[in-house]
Order: structure tokens, then sequence, then C-alpha cells
């Protein structure tokens, strides 16, 4: 099996930490060639999410230093999920395997021996997963883990505790290609390629220089993304609900149109109050089936692969 491997890692504004990024990588790629578990043509590609400060300069010199370096420039900043992919879509046919992983090194790089050996043990995904989240505060950790759990209850394949810390064979990046659509969030898409995957745990670190790229409001919005992309649930439930209140109150018109022909008195408030419940719930029921024309018509405009072939036996 061939075994050349890239590092794939997304950069903004990482001058504070990217030579010992740098140096831990070299090293640990170094042991990895010393042992013969990769190609000695591995590389460490650093992606400049258009940085504003010395970002690429670095790169530039990193690659000038050592050709196990090298770089690709965006010509602006996209955010962290397009870096990564174009780091990824750039070198996927120069590589066997990837790993793509953030410059704070926060995901432990240690764990890339187990990630290579599942890789050639047959896994062509290799998901990074944290096994404790002991560094991020209470807040982080309950929104995190919550919101693992109600993409799930919203049909959304994700890996737990999985971030973007994964190795991904060549095929499976061809996979990762097919999908056109815009609005990426990674870690919804990879399982959705397929093929024998794996996880390999490791423990998160805290960033050991700079701050985070991502405050809370990119968080949320990340988050969110997340939802919109993979989900039309949030339509079914308006749907759902709009059907329940004009049910209900439908219910109860007629209850009242019978009490009223059997003489029996009801207040007027009563009529008004349950045709403005009727109403209303008509207007939320028929934008609900809107909505659902809508969903189909989003999910159909993102020209996701409808399959991937993994063999075909004709002799
Ligand atoms: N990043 C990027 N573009 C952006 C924001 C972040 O390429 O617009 C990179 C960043 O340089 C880092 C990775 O994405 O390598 C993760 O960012 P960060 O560590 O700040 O996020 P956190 O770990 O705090 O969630
Ligand atoms: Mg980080």
């Amino acid at each position: 099996m061939n075994n050349c491997l890239y590092v794939v890692v997304p950069c903004y504004n990482e001058e504070e930490v990217l030579r010992e990024t740098a140096k831990r990588l070299k090293e640990k790629f170094n042991a990895l060639i010393k042992e013969g578990k990769i190609d000695k043509n591995s590389r460490i590609t650093f992606v400049n999410d258009g940085s504003k400060d010395k970002t690429w300069e670095i790169i530039k010199e990193l690659h000038k230093e050592d050709k196990i370096f090298s770089g690709v420039n965006l010509s602006r900043n996209r955010g962290h999920q397009n870096a990564l992919l174009a780091g990824l879509m750039t070198v996927k046919d120069l590589a066997d395997m990837v790993i793509s992983m953030d410059a704070d090194l926060q995901d432990d790089i240690n764990a890339v021996d187990g990630m290579v050996e599942k890789y050639m043990q047959g896994a062509d995904i290799v998901y990074g997963v944290r096994n404790k989240r002991e560094t991020d505060t209470f807040f982080k950790r309950f929104t995190a883990e919550g919101y693992y759990k109600v993409m799930k209850k919203m049909g959304v394949d994700l890996v737990f505790n999985h971030a973007d810390y994964r190795l991904m064979s060549k095929r499976a990046l061809a996979g990762l290609e097919e999908f056109k659509e815009v609005n990426l969030f990674l870690r919804g898409i990879v399982p959705q390629i397929g093929y024998k995957t794996d996880i390999e745990t490791y423990e998160r670190g805290e960033r050991f220089a700079g701050e985070s790229k991502y405050p809370l409001k990119k968080m949320l919005s990340f988050a969110w993304q997340g939802i919109t992309s993979f989900s039309v649930k949030p339509m079914d439930v308006v749907l759902g609900l709009g059907g329940f209140i004009s049910g209900a109150s439908f219910i109860a018109m007629i209850a009242m149109l019978i009490c009223f022909l059997c003489g029996i008195s009801i207040k007027s408030w009563m009529v008004v109050l349950g045709s403005i419940w009727l109403s209303c719930g008509l207007v939320m029921f028929s934008i609900g089936i809107v909505g659902a024309y809508i969903g189909k018509i989003y999910m159909e405009s993102k020209e996701r692969p409808r399959f991937i072939i993994e063999e075909f036996i004709n002799k």
C-alpha cells in the first residue's frame, strides 16, 4: 500500500504558533519516515486563509528552509472550512492519505501514528475523537455535547466529539470532491462518503499560543450552518405545529357549532378566539407546506452524489 502522507493545516493569523507547529510536525514526520510508516515525499501543507499578519511570509520561509513544508495561499479569508477544503483539494492527487489538523496543535499530533496505522489496516477515513473535554469551559462542553445530540435528533449523521481532525484516503477525498455544496459543514459531509471508517481517540489540549479564531459569534453561526445545511427538520416542526393548531381549533369550532345548534349558549369571544387560532394554524400549516417544497429544492440544489461505488466486479 502506498503511504505518502500530507498534513493540511489551515492558518488564520497564526504567526505566533506557526514555527512551533512546523517544528513539532517535522519531528513527527521524520520519525514516521524513519520507521518506514510514511513515504519520504510526504508533506506538511499550510493553507493561509487570508491572514492579516505574517503567516504567509512564515510559510514561504519554511518552504524555503525545507521542502517538507508546502503552502497554499488563499486570495482572502474564506473561513476554516473553506480553507481546509482548499488544502484537501489541492493535495488530493499528490497524497495517498491526508490528515487535517488545526495550527494551534490542540489536536494531539501523536494521534497521527494511530491514524496512519488504521489507514494501513484498510480504513479510508479515520476520525480523531477527543476522549474528554476537561480543557473546555463548562459552557463550551455543555453546548458542544448538546449540539451533537440535537443534530442526531435532526437526523444528521455526526461522529460524537469529532471535529475536523481526521485522516482521509485518496478515494475518500475523491468522494468528498463529489459534494458540490457551498455551505460547507465538513463533519456532516464526510460521514456521508461511506467506505470503511475507524476512530482514533486523543486528548485535546489547549491552544499553546495566540487566541481562538472562533469567538462565540462565529461558533454559533457555524452550529446554525450545520443544522441548516443538513436538516430540513425545522420545516417539519412548523408543518406539524400548524397542522396541530388548525386541527385542534377546527374541532373546537365544530364543538361550538354543535352547542349553538343544540341551543347551548356560547360566548362570542370564544368564537372569535377559535377563528383566530384556526386561521393562524392554517397560515402556519400552509407555510409548512411551502417550506417542505423549498426544503426539497434546497436539497436538490446541493447536487450531492446519490451514490459512490466502492467496487464493480464484472468478468
Ligand atoms: N482558521 C482559519 N480561518 C478562519 C478561522 C480559523 O483557517 O477564518 C483556522 C485557525 O488558524 C486554526 C483552525 O482554523 O488552525 C481552528 O481555529 P481555532 O483554533 O482558532 O478554533 P478553536 O480551536 O478555538 O475552536
Ligand atoms: Mg484551536
